[in-house]
């Protein structure tokens, strides 16, 4: 009975009207990397390289982390690998990374702009991420861009360290769509990268302009706020006309109802926490996306995120 749940777990997940959808797991420990290909995970979209950061006094160097790497590469078997470079600064400081204090921290030094203010910290973890020769299987993840201007020098640094190397293959180049800017420039970010994944969370914090952490205001932070959904249709269709992926990693992934509308937005590919796979695959297999399609439409056209949730509390999806 274990190896036909397995095999179940493992089949590749279309929906009810047969388009594949793939459904990818958030990671950050080789446990869970291994977990997530057991439970039927088609890859890693999200492994937030922050962990390797987290608990250290000094910057891992190159080795030590081309090391861990390789190891979550291995234990994932062929399966892609999306590594975030460093997300240090706002809600994830850094030991060892002397960030001035800061007012806003949200709106400070963060993601990619911290990168680019300590080029030996991003060069090391970019140097370590073309060594792992694994361009097949690695796909290079960049937090917090807000223009094609950042994700520019992003791309000469690796062109610049593939030349070093003598690299003939990069991995894929991918954006996170977090702020509004980004999501309003996708398809001008598409020219230069090779795929983007919208986080949710923080996308949600700054178009609703609420501190993700806010015990007061979380019930409100809501990733169906038609701001954001408008804004994920924007990104979705970018995506489309370009030819490219667009993923979705932020936790909104993995909340059940919101599914129909994501997939009715346009997004085939879902990365969400390990233990949400099984259930997130089951589900896609039971919507037709025509139906979703008509969902969203509702919903892009509604005008508070409770008024979404009621339309999703009343939604009927009808059966082939
Ligand atoms: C997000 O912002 O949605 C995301 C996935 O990144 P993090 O939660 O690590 O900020
Ligand atoms: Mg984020």
């Amino acid at each position: 009975r274990e190896r036909a749940e397995l095999a179940a777990a493992r089949a590749p997940c279309l929906s009810l009207d047969g388009v594949a959808i793939r459904v990818l797991a958030n990671i950050s420990s080789l446990e869970e990397a291994e977990r997530a290909a057991a439970r039927g995970a088609e890859g890693c979209g999200l492994l937030r390289s922050e962990f390797l950061y987290l608990d250290r006094r000094q910057a891992p160097d190159e080795s030590t982390q081309k090391r861990e790497y390789l190891a979550f590469a291995k234990a994932l078997g062929e399966l892609p690998l999306t590594i975030r470079t460093l997300d240090a600064g706002g809600d994830k400081p850094i030991a060892y990374l002397p960030l001035p204090a800061e007012d806003n921290p949200a709106l400070g030094l963060r993601g990619v702009r911290t990168g680019l203010r300590h080029p030996d910290i991003l060069n090391t973890q970019l140097r370590a991420l073309l060594e792992l020769k694994r361009a097949e299987q690695i796909r290079i993840l960049i937090p917090m861009v807000n223009d094609p201007d950042e994700l520019s020098q992003i791309r000469d640094r690796l062109d610049a360290l593939a030349g070093e190397i003598g690299l003939e293959q990069q991995p894929a180049l991918g954006v996170m769509i977090e702020t509004p800017a980004s999501a309003l420039l996708a398809a001008e970010l598409l020219r230069e990268a090779d795929f983007l994944s919208i986080g949710s969370n923080d996308l949600s914090q700054y178009v609703l302009a609420m501190d993700r952490g806010h015990a007061e205001l979380a019930a409100r932070l809501d990733g169906l706020h038609p701001a954001v959904l408008r804004l994920m249709a924007e990104v979705a269709r970018a995506g489309a006309e370009a030819g490219k992926k667009v993923s979705l990693c932020g936790g909104l992934a993995a909340d059940p109802q919101a599914l129909p509308i994501l997939l009715g937005l346009g997004l085939r590919e879902l990365s969400v926490v390990v233990s949400a796979v099984p259930r997130l695959k089951a589900q896609v297999r039971r919507l037709a996306l025509a139906d979703c399609e008509a969902l969203a439409r509702q919903a892009l056209a509604k005008s508070s995120a409770h008024q979404v949730r009621e339309l999703l509390r009343h939604w009927q999806p009808s059966t082939l």
